[in-house]
């Protein structure tokens, strides 16, 4: 975390999308808080948490945007998309049906979603290996195919997290600063 004083010289609106139990809001505890909780409920009522960091040797402060449950339903609004410049597409790694969702979550993006919006896939839970349910090349096959930055991650060890969200601040700073 960078000191409070120091100018913020960019502030770039992230949002987590992917079906429910995909490990959003862990990856987010993870990453702004640097916790995990093994029977995380929906979080109601927070809109999104902030980290400030150094990107390229900017001060940039990451909003990061997370739902409250409302995938479940499908009814993640346009209000949720509006200024974002990156999007961390989840799915688990574990879960065949997430996969096959990503699709469905890209047209949500494309249809609400700034044109030039920075997208990674995320397929999280790589601690589950021995029930990986979606082969890494399929991921990359799909993240190719797409234009998508890809990367697997854990949000429950820590694997890849911070990588991850720099990673997409540093695509989203080529693109925007
Ligand atoms: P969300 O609905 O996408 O926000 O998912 P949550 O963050 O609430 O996580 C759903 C469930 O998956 C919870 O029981 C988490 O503890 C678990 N979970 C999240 N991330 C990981 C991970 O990286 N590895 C493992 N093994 N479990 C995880
Ligand atoms: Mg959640």
């Amino acid at each position: 975390q960078v000191n409070l004083n120091q100018k913020i010289d960019y502030v770039f609106k992230i949002v987590l999308v992917g079906d429910s139990a995909v490990g959003k809001s862990q990856l987010l505890a993870r990453f702004a808080r640097n916790e995990f909780n093994i029977d995380s409920k929906a979080t109601i009522g927070v809109e999104f948490q902030t980290k400030t960091l150094i990107v390229d040797h900017k001060i940039v402060k990451a909003q990061i945007w997370d739902t409250a449950g409302q995938e479940r339903y499908r009814a993640v609004t346009s209000a949720y998309y509006r200024g974002a410049v990156g999007a961390m597409l989840v799915y688990d790694l574990s879960k065949r049906q997430s996969f096959d969702h990503v699709a469905k979550w890209l047209e949500e993006l494309r249809e609400h979603a700034d044109n030039n919006i920075v997208i990674m896939l995320i397929g999280n839970k790589s601690d589950l290996g021995s029930l990986r349910a979606v082969p890494v090349e399929d991921a990359k096959e799909f993240a190719q195919k797409e234009n998508l930055f890809f990367m697997e991650t854990s949000a429950l060890d820590a694997t890849n997290v911070e990588s991850a969200f720099l990673s997409i601040l540093t695509e989203i700073y080529r693109i925007v600063g």
